[in-house]
C-alpha cells in the first residue's frame, strides 16, 4: 500500500504550534514510510478564506522544511462534492432540515430538562411531501443531514488503539448549510477517497467526526481509511494551551529568530520517548519517527524547551550552514569565530554582536577593585596571541597577583569584551588581537 497522507488546513489564520504539529507528524509519518505528502487547502469557507492566508500556509510550510508533493484547493472542486451529495440523497442518507437555529435550541434545551441527550430528533424525517413544500411556500431553505446508523463504529487509532464510536449517541451532522455551502465534513470524506489518503492524520478533538465519517465513507462504498488522532498539546503548567500559546503562530517564532530544526524537532518530540533535543536535520527526525513512540497523554509545550532547543541547534550548527546567514548579518569573521561563538548563542543574530566585540568597538567594564588585577594583565599580554595564549597569560597573571578563580577570569571578560557573559575566552582572545585587546586593558573604548 502506497502511504498518503493529507494536512488539510483552513486558510482563515496563520499556522499556529497546534496544528503545524498535525502537519509535522503527517510530514514525518510520510517521509518514514516512503509515502506522500499531500497540502490540502480546506477553503470550501468562501467568506472566510484568503488567498494570503493560503500563501502564509506555504511559506510557513516551506520555511520548516516540509515540502508537500501534492497540492490541492477544496475551492476548485465543487463537482465531486455535489456528486456525492447526489449520491447520499438518492440512497436516503442525506435529508432535508427546516429547522431554524433557535427551534433547536428551543428543543435542546427540552430534552436537557427531561434528562434526555441533546440529540437531534430527526422531525424532518417525518415531514410529508405537503409538509415540505409549505416550508419552503414560507421561504425556508433546507440544510441537509446526514442520516447515521446509529451503531458502533469502530477502528484501530495508530495513536489511541481501538476506538468505538457510538454513532446512535449523535445527532445527524449538517453537511450543507442552508445556502447551500459544504460544511467540512462531506468535502473531507470525498477528497480522502478521490485522493486515495490511506492515513488520516490529526487531533484527537475530531475523534467523534471519525465516527460519523466511517459511517460517510462506507455510504459512498469506499474502504475508510487509517486513522490516528494525535493529543492535543497542554501548556508546561499541564492545563490546556494558553490563548497566547496556542494562537503562537509560526511566523511569530520566525521573526523571533528561532530556528525551523528547532521548532520542528521541539514538535516532533514533545510527548514521545524520544529525548527533547534537537534532530540533525528534519529527515532524520522522520527516520525516527514512531507512533509507537508517542505517549496517551498530552504533550506539554514549554517555551523554555525551544529556547533551549534552539541554542543546542546554533551549538552544533556546521560553519557551512551559517556562513550565508552570517554573512547577511555582516557577522561573517570566519570559521575559528563561529566555532568560538556558537556554544553562547541562543538566537543566531546574537552573532553579529560577538562579532562587534571581536571587530568592532567594545566599551571595557573594569571594577575600582578589578584594577591591579587588569594593569597586571596588560604588563604580561604576549606579544602575540594564538589560542593558546589564554592559558599562558592568565596563569602568568594569577602568578603575579595571587587573583584565581571569578576573580581572575571575571576583571579580564569584563574588561575584554565589556560584557559579564559570552563565548569561551580562550578562542575569542586571539580573534580579538592584540591591539584590541591591550587598549581595553588599558580602559580605552576600541
Ligand atoms: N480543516 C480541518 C481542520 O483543520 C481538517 C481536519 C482533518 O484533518 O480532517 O480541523
Amino acid at each position: 500500500m502506497t502511504v498518503r497522507v493529507r494536512f488539510a488546513p483552513s486558510p482563515t489564520g496563520r499556522l499556529h504550534v497546534g496544528n503545524i504539529r498535525t502537519a509535522l507528524i503527517n510530514w514525518l509519518f510520510a517521509r518514514e514510510q516512503g509515502g506522500q505528502f499531500v497540502l490540502r487547502i480546506d477553503d470550501t469557507d468562501l467568506e472566510r478564506s484568503t488567498k494570503e492566508f493560503e500563501q502564509g500556509i506555504e511559506t510557513d510550510l516551506a520555511w520548516l522544511g516540509m515540502i508537500w508533493d501534492e497540492k490541492y484547493s477544496q475551492s476548485a472542486r465543487f463537482p465531486l462534492y455535489h456528486q456525492a451529495m447526489e449520491r447520499l440523497k438518492a440512497a436516503g442518507r442525506l435529508y432535508p432540515c427546516y429547522e431554524t437555529g433557535e427551534e433547536l435550541d428551543r428543543r435542546r434545551k427540552v430534552q436537557l430538562t427531561r434528562g434526555q441527550p441533546p440529540i437531534y430528533d430527526r422531525a424532518a424525517l417525518k415531514l410529508t411531501d405537503a409538509e415540505r413544500a409549505a416550508l419552503e411556500a414560507e421561504g425556508r431553505r433546507p440544510h441537509w443531514r446526514f442520516r447515521l446508523e446509529g451503531k458502533r463504529v469502530t477502528w484501530e487509532d495508530l495513536a489511541r488503539g481501538h476506538c468505538e464510536v457510538d454513532t446512535a449517541s449523535m445527532s445527524d451532522p449538517v453537511l450543507i448549510r442552508e445556502d447551500g455551502a459544504f460544511l467540512y465534513t462531506l468535502p473531507s470524506v470525498v477528497d480522502d477517497i478521490d485522493m486515495a489518503i490511506s492515513h488520516v492524520i490529526r487531533g484527537e478533538d475530531h475523534v467523534t467526526n471519525t465516527g460519523a465519517q466511517i459511517e460517510i465513507f462506507e455510504a459512498l462504498g469506499a474502504k475508510a481509511p487509517r486513522f490516528a488522532h494525535t493529543t492535543l498539546l497542554v501548556g508546561a503548567d499541564g492545563e490546556g494551551l494558553s490563548k497566547r500559546l496556542g494562537s503562537l503562530s509560526i511566523l511569530q517564532l520566525r521573526d523571533e529568530g528561532y530556528e525551523p530544526l528547532a521548532v520542528v524537532s521541539h514538535l516532533a518530540r514533545i510527548g514521545t520517548s524520544d529525548p527533547l533535543e534537537p534532530g540533525e536535520s528534519i529527515e532524520a527526525l522522520a527516520s525516527a519517527f514512531a507512533f509507537d513512540k508517542m505517549a496517551r497523554h498530552p504533550g506539554r509545550y514549554d517555551p523554555a524547551d525551544l529556547a533551549r532547543l534552539n541554542g543546542a541547534t546554533l551549538h552544533a550548527m556546521p560553519y557551512e550552514t551559517a556562513q550565508p546567514r552570517l554573512a547577511a548579518l555582516g557577522a561573517d569573521l570566519g570559521e575559528s569565530f563561529w566555532l568560538a561563538v556558537r556554544a553562547n548563542l541562543g538566537l543566531f543574530a546574537d552573532a553579529a554582536a560577538w562579532a562587534t566585540v571581536v571587530t568592532g568597538s567594545a566599551e571595557p567594564l573594569i571594577a575600582e577593585e578589578d584594577r591591579p588585577v587588569v594593569a597586571a594583565a596588560l604588563d604580561l599580554l604576549p606579544a602575540m596571541l594564538d589560542g593558546d595564549s589564554w592559558g599562558a597569560w592568565t596563569s602568568a597573571v594569577k602568578e603575579k597577583t595571587g587573583a584565581k578563580g571569578r576573580g581572575l577570569f571575571m576583571p579580564l571578560r569584563r574588561a575584554l569584551t565589556g560584557r559579564d557573559h559570552g563565548p569561551e575566552m580562550a578562542p575569542l582572545l586571539p580573534l580579538i588581537g592584540r591591539d584590541k585587546a591591550a587598549r581595553r586593558l588599558a580602559g580605552e573604548t576600541a
